[in-house]
């Protein structure tokens, strides 16, 4: 049978088309595999950027960030994001509250006195685990 060299060509061309970029899975360092994308902007996947995230804080002002959104144990996971706000006064509480901001995962809003009032960003929202429709009900309020 003859090589048929250009229908080999062909197919290889049609091969290196393949999906767009972006979409390309690729393995984060954890062994987890993200999107080509995903990694070229965070450099790990989505679960390891949240771990990164986590390691930034203190375990004191992740029970803050949980507190801010409601998604404590006292409500079903259904309603968290029924809140998004942390009144912080001065001191420790303002303390921690710049750390969560300075890890993207809260922003400072306006101030009354002592008291600034901070809100979970999405990110914040994404690390306090809630879901989808938590996040939608954090970030319209
Ligand atoms: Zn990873």
């Amino acid at each position: 049978m003859m090589y048929d060299l250009a229908r080999v060509e062909r197919q290889h061309l049609a091969n290196k088309k393949g999906p767009v970029f972006s979409l390309i899975r690729k393995l984060c360092a954890c062994g987890k595999a993200s999107t080509a994308k995903h990694l070229a902007q965070h450099g790990k996947c989505a679960a390891c950027a949240l771990a990164a995230v986590r390691d930034a804080i203190l375990p004191g002002d992740f029970a803050k960030l949980q507190h801010m959104l409601g998604a404590v144990k006292q409500y079903p996971k259904s309603k968290w994001g029924w809140r998004n706000y942390f009144a912080a006064g001065s001191g420790q509480q303002h303390e921690a509250m710049q750390r969560l901001a300075a890890a993207g995962l809260a922003t400072a809003g306006r101030a009354c006195g002592d008291i600034t009032y901070f809100y979970a960003t999405r990110l914040g929202c994404k690390a306090a685990g809630l879901d989808g429709a938590g996040i939608k009900r954090a970030m319209e309020d």
